[in-house]
């Protein structure tokens, strides 16, 4: 759709992926900022990220330092050559931004959710030349981040990138906020130019499974890494539990894997087409033995019509989802997986029978007036 610039278009000081961006939740002092900074310095840090305003759920805790922090920045860029990201939320933010000197800006989850908001930074933004990254909304609506990203590059920005930070749920779940893989994929299939950023803290909440985390991006082919780290996490004023001590940080890189698009290895490579064959195959055979179940569906409708008979048969459909979840379990597939199959089987069923019950009402009422 958009010819977006790629990564590398960016002139920053890297050159391949991953991108890392790392840097503390929120300034905090002179002396927190400086110190971060310092400690990840020439560690394969890219970009140095903080939130100078923070936006917090509830009033009353730690709202950023303000304008304070950005000289601050300045000073770390300064010193240690670091590059430096900051999230805006308003016209004003932006304007200071800039005149700070700040490289790279970027919205986060709360401001994405806001088409009015969005626009407004968008204006702010016409004529000017820097990289923004836009966050996902909070909710998981692909439309809203791709609307966002469309209203930013309409502005004139061509360096865009995409941060995926997860979703938020009302249940306490596994993450602080639900990964939703399938929405950044979804992303990456709409808008194959943008270079997409995960940032497992924001995800996780935590720092025990952010290495798992940023595996799991890398093994999907992310572009970079958005990785809050802090000279001194117990004593952060925001998001403490998820903060990285910088040489923590090291240790997650060192240990990440990151795959390549393609090997250049030939057999490794056959063998590789030699299986995705195997699955088109499979996959063929799939759709076929599909399309028959929903054939007999049909049939079943028809039958259903003729005897007056509902569509939905509770028992039979408990039934059906006991025994193919039991069979599925036992030839390796998971309970969840078996759980999401069928019920989308189940509704796309019950979709081709009434279609089938509303035909043969037709063909009886069309066959009634022929009589008569
Ligand atoms: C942040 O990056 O510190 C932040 C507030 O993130 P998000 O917008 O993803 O909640
Ligand atoms: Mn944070």
């Amino acid at each position: 759709m958009y010819n977006f610039d790629s990564l590398s278009d960016w002139n920053l000081n890297f050159i391949e992926r991953p991108l890392i961006i790392s840097g503390p939740c929120g300034a905090e002092s002179r002396h927190q900022l400086l110190e971060t900074a310092r400690q990840l310095t020439g560690k394969g840090v890219h970009l140095l990220r903080c939130g100078i305003w923070k936006p917090r759920t509830r009033p009353d805790s730690f709202e950023g330092v303000g304008v304070e922090g950005l000289s601050w920045l300045e000073e770390v860029k300064k010193e240690t050559g670091l590059p430096v990201a900051i999230e805006v939320a308003t016209p004003f933010h932006i304007e200071i931004a800039l005149k700070h000197h700040v490289d790279v800006i970027w919205l986060g989850a709360r401001t994405t959710v806001n088409p009015f908001l969005v626009q407004e930074l968008a204006e702010a933004l016409r004529g000017v030349k820097i990289p923004v990254m836009i966050k996902n909304p909070v909710n998981p609506d692909l439309s809203l981040w791709i609307g966002a990203i469309e209203r930013i590059y309409k502005s004139g920005i061509s360096k865009i990138a995409a941060i995926h930070r997860g979703f938020s749920s009302y249940e306490n779940g596994t993450y602080r906020n639900k990964p939703n893989w399938e929405i950044p994929i979804e992303l990456r299939r709409q808008l194959p130019g943008i270079p997409l950023i995960n940032d497992p803290s924001h995800i996780c909440g935590n720092t025990f499974m952010l290495s798992y985390i940023a595996q799991f991006a890398m093994d999907l082919q992310f572009d970079g890494l958005m990785i809050e780290s802090h000279f001194d996490p117990a004593s952060a004023l925001s998001d403490k539990k998820q903060q990285l001590k910088p040489d923590e940080l090291v240790h997650l890189l060192s240990q990440l894997v990151v795959r390549k698009p393609t090997s250049d290895d030939v057999v490794a490579l056959s063998k590789l087409v030699d299986l995705r064959d195997q699955i088109d195959e499979l996959d063929d055979a799939m759709i076929r033995l599909l399309a028959d179940r929903m054939g007999i569906a049909r049939l079943i409708g028809e039958y259903k019509y003729l005897h007056e008979i509902a569509i939905l048969q509770p028992e039979r459909w408990e039934e059906i989802i006991r025994s193919r979840t039991v069979n599925g379990v036992a030839n390796k597939l998971s309970k969840d997986f078996m759980l999401k199959l069928y019920n989308i089987i189940h509704e796309e069923s019950i979709l081709q029978q009434t279609i089938q019950m509303e035909k043969e009402k037709q063909n009886v009422a069309n066959d009634k007036q022929k009589i008569n």
